[in-house]
């Protein structure tokens, strides 16, 4: 049995290199990040608070505030990192401990309805080979058959109504709840933004649950297929623990132990700098040349001459007769490979898109019968690309 969880599922989303080194390598992960070590803290002193209340003890702000401190003092490591270099780990504590404050005040004393269940794993099976795993945060039997699953946030990001109600992993909770407990007619999903002492709430139809099922289905099938998994850099990479890993930015990570690498060959920052530099060159000139056909055609109308003269260069321009047909996606372009055909005429002027052909292919965007077919006409090959973009 395959086990899936919503954050295996949202890390291949975010880059499939990560989740081959969180899941299929099983490389140990990084020290924390602030922002997830904050969450902790916080998950901690309410799953606390809510442990308390179960027992009929309803404790002092400053208890729950104490808790989430003390959490913080103990567990707290240099290692823990602070990506941002405008805040400071103070900053993000005291972060965490407005958060508790306010959920405290305006939910006490925490009486509504019953907690069933503090980070409870909750699971359901996808078929009989996958399997959904997950963490509740707390869950909540509000009355006979209405259920509530509450999760807390702590990113500054407050979720919006329309992403509510597309999210996933409460939806995945929600189908499971509904398995533990078949008496629940009614599951609502609610969100606890903490740094904004907001809620957000949203449930699912019947329905709507079928057909996450199958999407999971089919994410969790085409996940599994995959033979290769690409890097996918992005800004979240500064939050990736399996950055001095990557081949995106191992590079980087070895200029820093070995800056004074030296060798035959330019260094990395060199042959970077400079294609840089000869693609921007080459990119400029082409704009300058597009303007000076432009400038040369005009000029010559104006003289009414076919020919300008440089030094010891010519430029002639001639005019021609000429004529357009309809572009790809044109509607008229259906009628006109039509009109060919009909004239016998397409071997002659239809050619064969190979540049599409081949990306479909390599794309697995045929059907498999066509995969089949063709198969023998294709050669197995490799495409390099380099693009150049700036470091934020
Ligand atoms: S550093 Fe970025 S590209 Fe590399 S694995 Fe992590 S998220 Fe993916």
């Amino acid at each position: 049995m395959s086990v899936f969880s919503h954050s295996r599922l949202e890390s291949f989303e975010t880059c499939p290199k990560k989740y081959e080194f969180a899941y299929v390598l099983r490389l140990p992960r990084g020290p924390a990040g602030i922002e997830a070590f904050l969450g902790s803290r916080v998950h901690e002193a309410l799953e606390w608070l809510y442990s308390e209340v179960r027992m009929c003890r309803v404790p002092d702000e400053e208890d729950v505030v104490e808790r989430y401190r003390a959490a913080w003092a103990d567990e707290w490591s240099d290692e823990v990192k602070v990506v941002r270099a405008d805040r400071t780990a103070t900053d993000y504590q005291a972060v965490g401990e407005k958060a508790v404050r306010r959920y405290y005040r305006r939910y006490h004393p925490f009486d509504q309805g019953d907690t069933v269940g503090l980070e409870m794993r909750v699971k359901f099976a996808l078929d009989q080979d996958h399997e959904i795993v997950g963490y509740i945060d707390r869950l909540v039997k509000v009355s006979d058959g209405v259920w509530e699953i509450h999760d807390y946030k702590t990113s500054a990001q407050l979720m919006t109504q329309e992403k509510a109600e597309a999210d996933r992993q409460l939806a995945l909770y929600d189908l499971a709840v509904r398995r533990a407990y078949p008496d629940a007619s009614e599951v609502r999903l609610v969100w606890h933004y903490l740094a904004h002492d907001h809620e957000v709430r949203s449930c699912r139809s019947e329905a709507q649950l079928v057909d996450l099922r199958a999407q999971v289905l089919d994410e969790v099938r085409h996940i599994e297929a995959q033979a290769t998994f690409p890097t996918k850099p992005s800004k979240l990479c500064d939050w990736c623990d399996y950055r001095p890993s990557c081949p995106a930015w191992a590079d980087l990570y070895r200029a820093e132990e070995e800056p004074q690498r030296e060798g035959p060959a330019p260094d990395s920052s060199q042959l970077v700098d400079d294609y840089a530099t000869c693609s921007e060159q080459i990119s400029e000139a082409r704009s300058r040349l597009a303007g000076l056909r432009e400038a040369i055609i005009v000029r010559a109308a104006d003289e009414g001459v076919e020919r300008l003269f440089g030094t010891g260069r010519v430029a002639a321009v001639r005019h021609a007769a000429a004529v357009v047909l309809p572009s790809p996606g044109d509607p008229a372009r259906e009628e006109l490979e039509q009109a060919l055909s009909d004239l016998g005429l397409s071997r002659r002027y239809l050619q064969l898109a190979t540049g599409a052909l081949a990306h479909d292919l390599t794309a697995g965007l045929v059907s498999p019968e066509a995969a089949a077919r063709l198969g023998p006409f294709t050669t197995p090959s490799e495409s390099v690309k380099v693009t150049v973009s700036r470091l934020e």
